[in-house]
């Protein structure tokens, strides 16, 4: 099932759950604009390339499009639109005055020189400079880029518009802009979503055990402060391999040990396994943090965790999300768990309004209050409506954005 089926399965449900007026449902179910670029580069031995490149705007009825820029070879227009949606679902779940946006371009960066990369980056600013802004749109880093790339895109939309505009963007670094606390803050969020999750099941925290897919930003920082909050981390897994330890792993250790050798494998004192063999370890808490499709309804029935809690965007389909819905585990959706980061990059936003800077503890502190609110909220609706928290986040998400709708008379 593509990306875009897979969106409108918990969409559909929600719409039904909460009797959305059909106008609404059908206005939610289009992206606002959707823009394609040609972007010509011309390359280090001479000749011209052209690139295809999307800027998607799916709402802005409550704030500018907000959300991450794509840089792979598998990027279209229906992956841009899609991702665009849950960047609308996930500001509106954890309510942040944004709606949802998404870009990309059709490109293999492990064939582009850093000088290439760079002029396709300000070629893509030039092209779709007119539709973006600190109050319209606001591109972040997605699947290969990063904050330098976003410094390169700031640098060419300040050219462009003749003066410092660092508010238009966010995942920069801290000298041109960015804000403190956004590299863990993912991580941060899926842990905070975690914690709550096992006060629902009455674990205790300091009693649990977890294991974590995926060791880059969202999983490496999951792990890490999972440990801080007294979990015992007993397995992580990157793309070579797994491994586990039931007397518990120290993540920052672990590390150490990735910055050597470049994987998780072989660390000291672990047995290796498979990925397949971490997904279904008897834990407290899964943290799927690596990439989508990972519980499918060939392995959904095999799952022992008691909570699964997604740190990756889309690691369960939806015929797997029903297998475990009926076993009892309780699954903190991606635009509920994972909303961390999209959070601070907000607060990052406001610094560069404001043109003031916050200490990392004010970051923590405000990014820890809304996550706890946000899952109270999905929490509580779960319960009304009799629907699983994957459901509940939607139903929360379309809630605020139809309300919005419904105020400025759209439907
Ligand atoms: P990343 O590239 O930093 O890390 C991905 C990790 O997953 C790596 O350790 C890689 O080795 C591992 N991996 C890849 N395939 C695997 C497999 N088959 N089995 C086990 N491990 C595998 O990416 P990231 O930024 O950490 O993002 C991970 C997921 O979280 C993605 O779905 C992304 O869309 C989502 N996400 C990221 C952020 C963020 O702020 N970075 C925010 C929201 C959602």
């Amino acid at each position: 099932m593509g990306l875009f089926e897979q969106s409108q399965i918990p969409l559909k449900a929600a719409i039904k759950a909460m009797k959305l007026d059909p106008g609404a449902a059908a206005i939610v179910e289009h992206p606002e604009r959707l823009l394609e670029v040609s972007i010509p580069v011309k390359m280090d031995d001479g000749h011209v390339e052209v690139f295809t490149g999307y800027r998607c705007q799916h709402s802005t009825v409550m704030g500018p499009a907000k959300g991450g820029v794509r840089y792979h070879q598998n990027v279209n227009a229906d992956e841009v639109r899609t991702l665009a949606f849950w960047m609308s679902c996930k500001c509106a779940v954890a309510g942040l005055p944004y709606g949802g946006g998404k870009g990309g371009i059709i490109v293999d960066v492990s064939k582009l020189s850093e000088r290439e990369l760079e002029a396709l980056t300000r070629g893509y600013i030039d092209k779709i400079a007119f539709f973006i802004g600190e109050k319209l749109d606001i591109p972040a880093p997605d699947m290969n880029t990063n904050a330098k790339i976003m410094g390169w895109m700031m640098d060419e939309y300040s050219k462009i518009k003749g003066q410092f505009e660092p508010g238009f963007i966010t995942g920069k670094d801290l000298s041109v802009g960015g804000s403190l606390g956004r590299t863990a803050a993912t991580g941060r969020g899926v842990v905070t979503a975690g914690v709550e999750a096992l006060k629902v099941k009455k674990i205790n925290p300091k009693k649990a055990t977890c294991a974590v897919q995926g060791f880059g930003n969202v999983g490496s920082w999951t792990a890490k402060l999972a440990h801080d909050a007294g979990l015992k981390v007993v397995a992580v897994s990157d793309v070579y391999g797994a491994i586990y330890n039931a007397k518990g792993i120290d993540p920052y250790d672990l590390e150490a040990h990735v910055k050597k050798t470049g994987s998780v494998t072989k660390y000291k004192g672990s047995k290796a396994i498979s990925n397949e063999e971490l997904l279904e370890l008897d834990v407290n808490i899964l943290f799927p943090c690596a990439m989508e499709g990972q519980i499918t309804k060939a392995n959904a029935a095999k799952i022992k965790a008691k909570i699964i809690c997604e740190g990756a965007n889309g690691p369960t389909t939806p015929d797997a999300d029903k297998i475990l819905d009926k076993k009892g585990i309780l699954l903190i959706p991606d635009i509920l768990a994972n909303g961390g980061g999209v959070t601070v990059s907000y607060f990052e936003w406001v610094q560069n309004l404001y043109r003031y800077f916050w200490s990392e503890e004010e970051v923590i502190e405000k990014q820890t209050a809304l996550m706890v609110k946000a899952f109270k909220e999905v929490y509580e609706l779960s319960k009304e409506y009799k629907v699983s928290m994957r459901v509940a986040a939607y139903i929360s998400a379309l809630s605020r954005i139809t309300k919005a709708m419904k105020n400025r008379g759209q439907f």
